[in-house]
Parts: C-alpha cells; structure tokens; sequence
C-alpha cells in the first residue's frame, strides 16, 4: 500500500501508549493452585490440632495406646509445618504426597487397631474427597483404591467373608462418595481449562493473547537453563504498516479479515503456541532455541511471506501488506517487560526508517530488508 502518512505518527501514538503497563498476574488464572493451597492449610490446620489433642489423650489414657499417640503428636508437628511452608511459600507437590500418604497410612493403622470396626471409620469416609481436592482426578484414584481395599480388607479380617451389613453399607457410602467426588473434580478442571483458554485467547484471530505471552515467558524462563538461554531465546514484535488505511478503505471487516489471515500465517511460520496478538494490528512471536540469526531469518521469512501474500476481500478487492518487525534477544535476569520495550523500540525504529524491514539491534545500519 502507498504511504500516505507521515512516520511521526507511529513515534507519537508509541509514546503515548501504555502497552507495557500491563500488569494482571498470571497465576490468578491458576485456581487449581490456589483452591489446593487454601484446602491444603485449612486441613493441615485442623488435623494439625485434632492429632495434637488425640495424641495427648491416647498417651494419658492407656499404654495401649501410646504408640497411636506419639504418631498423632508427630502427625500433628508436620501437619502444623506443612500449614506454615503453604502460608509462607509455595509448597511443593512431594509435600501434599508425603502428607496424603501419611494420613492414609494412620487411617488405616488406627482402623486396624482395634477388635471391631471402630468411629475411625468415618474418616475413611472423609478421605476420597480429600484426595481428590488436593491432587487432582487422576492421582486421587490410587489412594482412594489403596484406602478402599485396606479397609475392605480390615472387615473381612474382623467380621469373616460373608456379606454383613457393615460391608455393604461401607462399599456403598464409599463409592458414593469416590463418584461424587470423582464428577465434582472432573467438572471442575474442565470449566477451569474451558475459562482458561477464555482468558488467554484473542477471540478475532484465535491467537494467544498478551497474558499468555505473560503465561508462556514465565514457563520457558523456569523451565530452562538460565546458562543456556541467553543464546536460544528472541522476541519479536511485528505490525501492520499502515493498517489504518486498509480500515478506512476497505472497511472494519475487511481490516478483520487481515488480521486474522496475517495470524495465520504467522502462527504458520512460527508456530501457534509461539504466535500472540498483543495489540490491535501487532502481533508477538517468541522463537526459541535458535541463534540470533536463525531468529533473524525467520523474521524475515515472516515479513517476507506476508508481504508477497495477496489478501482477497470482499468485491474482488486484492490487497497486499507489509510488516515492520523489531527483534530482541533474551540476556539472563530480563523480564518480559524489558524484553518488549526492547523489540519496540526497535519497531519503532523500522517503522521511522521506511518500514516493511527487521531491525535487531541499536545499531542505526542494522537494517536488513
Ligand atoms: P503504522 O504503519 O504507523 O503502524 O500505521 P497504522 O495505520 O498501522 O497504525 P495506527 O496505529 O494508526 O492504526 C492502527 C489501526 O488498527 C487503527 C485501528 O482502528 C486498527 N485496529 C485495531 N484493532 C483492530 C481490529 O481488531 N480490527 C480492525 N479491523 N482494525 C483494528
Ligand atoms: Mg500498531
Ligand atoms: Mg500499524
């Protein structure tokens, strides 16, 4: 398309713009997480307190029970410090496994103790909701089945083989409560995922939106090695040139449709996951594992397939567009923020020097088109 306008307005919309400022976090979107703290301290808490008083009473009352209660008093010291590791910090899985294999294992050894089947068999009832609150649909089975054949086998051992209603009753309540459970956690991970994907799509274009640049960047940044990165991680942002024009021209709906080929073919380049529409006509890649040239070709690669691709809207109406892309490379300890107004300001820079180019470093003859 035919520059009409003046390369001011890029720099001065730039500088009044506040695209950086963004600050929503992106573990809000995590409620897993932070249902499965909340249960976790609220447990811990009160099994905390309940073993502390069992543990006192049962080394009080009988030396038959001693050894319950110095279980149920150690019991209560982890439950307690778990509790302050989860208020503190953030815990970690291993720990909420120790804990659930713990519980389970006094459960079981305290339904063992006595002769008959005894009130401890209520929180064998408790439990698979437990299990499936603080680990999930798929981990939560393999407790709930140990629990359930333990204790299944506890009865035969105290009450023979033959059907009594204690059996039956306690198969019963149990799977109840393992398939209520079971369709709660279910339904709830999948609205979860359902909201998530809400909230980290664009919904015009199908890209991922600036949140999950946000999402995204954090994951690589803790996933690999800081030692490494330097070398394989680049971003860039790219925007139409001259956008504006194809709106006034053509219409809001033919400026639509660009986006959402131009998304295409990007994501087709670089990849959906890597591919984020951060503005209204400006997109993010994140390329990894690649050298700064490799990065710098693929770039141009995609500045150079949108800019040979004919656009077909409305009323045989062909058109074509450019990009204008600025590139930055990850350096150790940067956060994406930086990272951002790095590669915009060398969009800027594109954009001030002639547009339809990749600039990827401060240099000002750094350009290559
Ligand atoms: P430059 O080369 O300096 O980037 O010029 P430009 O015209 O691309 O930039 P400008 O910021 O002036 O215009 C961007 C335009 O993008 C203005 C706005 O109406 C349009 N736009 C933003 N979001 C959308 C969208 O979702 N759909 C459509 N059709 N247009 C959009
Ligand atoms: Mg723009
Ligand atoms: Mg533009």
């Amino acid at each position: 398309m035919k520059s009409r306008r003046n390369t001011i307005t890029y720099k001065q919309q730039n500088g009044a713009r506040l695209i950086y400022g963004y600050s929503m976090d992106s573990k809000e979107l995590n409620s897993t997480y932070n249902l499965r703290r909340a249960v976790l301290i609220g447990m811990c808490t009160l099994l905390g307190c309940l073993s502390f008083l069992l543990g006192i009473i049962n080394i009080a009352i009988e030396a038959k029970w001693i050894t319950l209660g110095f279980i149920e008093l150690l019991y209560a010291i982890c439950s307690f410090t778990l509790a302050i590791i989860a208020i503190k910090r953030r815990h970690q899985f291993w720990q909420v496994l120790l804990y659930i294999f713990t519980l389970t294992a006094i459960v079981i050894y305290a339904v063992s103790l006595s002769q008959t089947i005894n009130s401890m068999i209520c929180w064998v009832l408790v439990l698979p909701t437990v299990y499936y609150l603080l680990l999930g649909k798929k981990l939560a089975n393999f407790p709930v089945i140990i629990l359930f054949t333990a204790v299944i086998a506890e009865i035969i051992v105290k009450y023979g083989s033959t059907l009594n209603p204690l059996l039956i009753n306690f198969i019963f309540s149990y799977l109840l409560i393992w398939v209520v459970s079971h369709t709660y956690e279910k339904n709830r991970a999948d609205s979860e995922s359902k909201l998530q994907k809400l909230a980290l799509q664009d919904p015009l274009t199908m890209s991922f939106n600036r949140l999950a640049l946000t999402k995204y960047y954090e994951d690589i940044v803790a996933n690999q090695s800081l030692l490494t990165l330097a070398d394989e991680v680049h971003l860039l942002i790219l925007d139409i040139d001259f956008f504006k024009q194809v709106n006034d021209e053509y219409g809001h709906e033919a400026g639509d449709i660009v986006l959402q080929e131009s998304a295409k073919i990007i994501s087709k380049i670089a990849g959906n996951k890597q591919t984020f529409r951060i503005g209204g006509e400006e997109f993010c890649v994140m390329i990894e594992n690649k050298k700064q040239d490799d990065a710098i070709a693929l770039a141009q690669q995609i500045r150079m397939t949108l800019a040979q691709h004919t656009f077909k809207l409305k009323e045989q109406a062909n058109i074509n567009i450019t990009v204008s892309i600025g590139l930055s490379s990850y350096r150790k300890g940067i956060a994406l923020p930086n990272l951002l107004r790095q590669a915009d300001q060398r969009l800027y820079r594109a954009k001030h020097n002639g547009r339809n180019q990749v600039i990827y470093h401060n240099d000002p003859i750094a350009v290559s088109a």
